[in-house]
């Protein structure tokens, strides 16, 4: 790492990031504007706003998904009502129909979900861990019963891994 950069330990370095972006001002306005060095803008421009502006993006891309996930669950409340109504009226076809649609949206949300928290185990999060060690330590007075739980914890999927 070198010096810091003038730019982005700004106090307005949001300001600054949203003029260069918006791009109505000329580098010299920016600058004089901020009080900051045209040198440190260019530095600032061309190392820095790329990467913060890549972060962003990903920022979008997860609250994209979010809502996307929010649209699968209206379409499947809605696939949900033709369901019923195909069955009340005995028009089997249509049943089938919509539980095929109803696959397919469950299908798509998990993909979605998948895709947010690809990483994602119940038995790798940190409260898993907490819930776990107090278990453990509250069976010590009673050996057998802590190593039986301690066994059980073993033989699930994933454990230890
Ligand atoms: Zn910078």
């Amino acid at each position: 790492m070198g010096r810091l950069c003038a730019v982005c330990v700004h106090p307005e370095v949001e300001k600054i990031d949203t003029a260069i972006v918006e791009g109505e001002s000329s580098l010299r306005r920016i600058s004089q504007h901020f009080k900051i060095s045209p040198y440190s803008h260019y530095r600032h421009r061309k190392n820095h706003l790329p990467a913060k502006l890549v972060q962003a993006k990903k920022v979008q891309e997860v609250i994209e998904a979010d809502s996307n996930i929010d649209r699968l669950l209206v379409l499947q409340k809605e696939v949900q009502k033709i369901l019923e109504a195909a069955k009340e009226a005995r028009t089997w076809h249509i049943c089938l129909e919509a539980v095929r649609e109803a696959a397919r949206l469950i299908e798509l949300s998990s993909k979605i979900s998948g895709e947010l928290r690809p990483e994602f185990s119940v038995i790798l999060s940190p409260q898993f861990i907490t819930i776990q060690t107090a278990i453990i330590e509250a069976l010590s007075p009673f050996p057998e019963a802590r190593s039986k739980v301690v066994e059980a914890l073993k033989s699930v999927e994933g454990y230890g891994e």
